[in-house]
C-alpha cells in the first residue's frame, strides 16, 4: 500500500482532502507514495503557524539554537542509513550516493552549530564624542523554501537550516517527486527539540509556491530548481517586495588540456557526468577537449562506460540509477537524438544499453564532436549524457565557456599551475575546480554560480547564507551629560 505523505504545519500531520498526487518508484514506474496537496487554507495556515511561532522563536536564546543543531546532526549521523534508503527509493540515486548528499548536508549543519559567531554583529566604540555603534543581526521572519527534487534531503538542510539559526520561521516547499527525504528531515528538526510551527512542510506545486510568493506575511524566498523557474520566481517574488535568491540550471564544462594526466582526467569525467544518472546541478555535462588529446581522451571515457552497470539503486553493484520520470527520460533521449541528426558522433549510446524493462533508466551515453550551435549543446540534459566540445586552444576553450548562459561550476585540468591560474582568473563562472571535476564549496564557504545559474545577490549555505536570512541593524547610542545641553541644529558631525 502506498504511504500517504502530509503536510506539516505546527508539527501535525495536516492531509486536505482533495488533490492527491502519487509518488512513482523511478526504477519502477509503480507508484508507492501519495502526496497529500496543501490547498489555499493550509499554505495559509502554515504561514500563520510560522509567523506565531517567530515570535518566541526569535527571542530564544542562541545557546538553545545551537544545542538543537547539535542534537539534530546527532540524530541524521546516528540514522544515516534510514535517511539513505528514503532518498534512494524516492530519487532512484544509490545508496553510496544518497550517503554522499546526507555528509554534505551535515556540513551545514554543522557550520550553524556555530552560529554564535555567525550571528556575532559590530561594535565601535566612540565612533563620536560620546557615541557608540553597533550593527546586530535580526532574523527577517518567516521564510520560504523551495526546492528540486535531486537533492531530496541536501538542499532542504542547506536552506532550512541556516535560516532557522538566523532565527527565522520557515515554510518548505519540497519537490513533489522527492517528498519523503523532507518530510524526515523536518521530523528529526522536531525531535532535535525545534518548537512546532518553526519549521512546516506544505506540499503542491506552482499554485503552493505562487500564494507563498504572494502572501505578504512571507518575507524571503529561497530557491532551487531549473532556470526558467528560477527566473520567474525571482521576478515574482521582487515585484512582491520579497528578499529572493533563486538558484538555477547548469552547463558544467571540464577542459582537459594536453598537458593534463588523461587516466585521472577520464576517471573524474566519469564520476562526474554519470554519479547520479547526471542529475546533479554540478555534474560535467561537456568535456572541452583542447588540442591533440582528443581521440585518446574520448577512447579512455568509452572504455570506462562498458564498465558501468545501470540498475536499481537495490542492487549493490548499480554505479547508476533511473532518471527521475518517465518525462525526464523522453526528453535526455530526444536530446540524444537530435545530437545525432544534427551530425555528432554518437560513442555510446545509452538508448541501447543493457537496461532493467521497468522504471525510468537511461544508460551512460557520449556524443563527440559536438558543437555549439547544437540543442544537445544548448540545452541542458540533466540526464547520463556527456558531450565531447573540441577545441585547438585554451583561449578557444575559455571562449566557449564564457559564452555559455550558463555559469554553475567548471573545471580544468591540466598540470601547469600558469594555466591553471589563468583559467581562475579568466572563467566566468561561480564555482571552479583544477583537477578537481565536482568544485562544490565545503559548508565554511557559500554555494552559488553566475549568470543563468543563480538569480539573486547571495550564494547558498555558509556566511552568504546567514546574510540572506538576517537583517542588518545599526544602533547609535549616546549616554547624555545631564549638565550639557543637547540643543545643536546643525547635522550631527562628532
Ligand atoms: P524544477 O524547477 O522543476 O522544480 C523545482 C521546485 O520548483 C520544485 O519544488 C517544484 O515543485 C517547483 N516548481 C516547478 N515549477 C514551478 C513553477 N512554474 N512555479 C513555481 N514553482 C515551481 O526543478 P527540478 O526538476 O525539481 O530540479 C532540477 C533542476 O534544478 C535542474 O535544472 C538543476 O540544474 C537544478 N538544480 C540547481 C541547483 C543549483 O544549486 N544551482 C541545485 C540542484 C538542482
Amino acid at each position: 500500500m502506498s504511504s500517504l505523505v502530509p503536510n506539516l504545519v505546527s508539527g501535525v500531520a495536516v492531509e486536505p482532502q482533495g488533490s492527491r498526487v502519487p509518488v512513482l518508484d523511478p526504477a519502477t514506474g509503480e507508484e508507492f507514495g501519495v502526496l497529500c496537496r496543501a490547498d489555499e487554507q493550509t499554505v495559509s495556515e502554515a504561514i500563520s503557524a510560522a509567523e506565531k511561532a517567530f515570535v518566541s522563536w526569535r527571542q530564544t536564546p542562541l545557546a538553545k539554537r545551537t544545542e538543537i543543531m547539535f542534537n539534530l546532526r546527532q540524530i541524521i549521523r546516528s540514522r544515516a542509513d534510514e535517511l539513505a534508503k528514503v532518498i534512494s527509493r524516492e530519487h532512484g540515486k544509490t545508496l553510496d550516493d544518497a550517503m554522499g548528499e546526507i555528509t554534505r548536508g551535515l556540513e551545514n549543519v554543522e557550520f550553524c552549530a556555530g552560529l554564535l559567531s555567525h550571528m556575532k554583529g559590530e561594535f565601535l566604540e566612540q565612533a563620536a564624542t560620546g557615541i557608540d555603534v553597533k550593527q546586530i543581526k535580526q532574523p527577517v521572519g518567516v521564510v520560504s523554501c523551495v526546492t528540486p527534487f535531486n537533492f531530496p534531503a541536501m538542499v532542504p538542510l542547506w536552506m532550512i537550516t541556516t535560516a532557522i539559526a538566523a532565527g527565522n520561521a520557515v515554510i518548505l516547499k519540497p519537490s513533489e517527486h522527492t517528498p519523503f527525504a523532507a518530510n524526515w528531515v523536518v521530523e528529526a528538526f522536531h525531535e532535535a527539540g525545534l518548537p512546532p510551527g518553526v519549521l512546516n512542510v506544505v506540499h503542491g506545486g506552482k499554485e503552493v509556491v505562487d500564494q507563498l510568493i504572494e502572501d505578504r506575511r512571507v518575507k524571503a524566498i529561497s530557491f532551487v530548481g531549473s532556470t526558467p523557474v528560477a527566473r520567474s520566481i525571482y521576478a515574482n517574488a521582487a515585484l512582491n517586495g520579497k528578499r529572493v535568491q533563486a538558484l538555477g540550471g547548469a552547463k558544467n564544462h571540464m577542459v582537459v588540456m594536453p598537458d593534463a594526466d588523461l587516466e585521472a582526467a577520464a576517471d573524474c569525467a566519469i564520476s562526474a557526468g554519470f554519479g547520479s544518472a547526471g542529475e546533479r546541478c554540478m555534474a560535467i555535462s561537456v568535456v572541452v577537449a583542447v588540442g591533440t588529446i582528443a581521440d585518446e581522451l574520448v577512447e579512455k571515457i568509452s572504455n570506462r562506460i562498458k564498465t558501468l552497470t545501470t540498475g536499481p539503486s537495490t542492487n549493490s553493484d548499480s554505479d547508476m540509477g533511473p532518471v527521475i520520470t518517465a518525462e525526464a527520460k523522453d526528453r535526455i533521449t530526444g536530446l540524444i537524438q537530435s545530437a545525432a541528426d544534427d551530425g555528432a558522433t554518437i560513442v555510446c549510446d545509452g538508448r541501447g544499453a543493457d537496461l532493467p524493462t521497468q522504471g525510468f533508466f537511461v544508460g551512460p551515453t557520449l556524443i563527440d564532436t559536438v558543437s555549439p550551435e547544437m540543442a544537445v549543446y544548448q540545452q541542458e540534459i540533466f540526464g547520463p549524457v556527456l558531450c565531447v566540445v573540441r577545441v585547438n586552444s585554451f583561449d578557444e576553450a575559455v571562449e566557449l565557456i564564457n559564452g555559455n548562459q550558463f555559469a554553475n561550476g567548471t573545471a580544468v585540468f591540466t598540470r601547469d599551475g600558469q594555466t591553471a591560474r589563468e583559467f581562475e582568473f579568466r572563467i566566468e563562472v561561480g564555482m571552479v575546480g583544477v583537477n578537481v571535476p565536482i568544485p562544490v564549496p565545503i559548508g565554511a564557504f557559500s554555494f552559488g554560480g553566475w549568470k543563468d545559474s543563480l538569480f539573486g545577490d547571495t550564494h547558498m549555505y555558509g556566511p552568504e547564507s546567514f546574510n540572506f536570512y538576517t537583517r542588518r541593524k545599526v544602533v547609535t547610542t549616546k549616554w547624555p551629560n545631564p549638565n550639557e545641553t543637547q540643543i545643536s541644529l546643525g547635522f550631527p558631525t562628532n
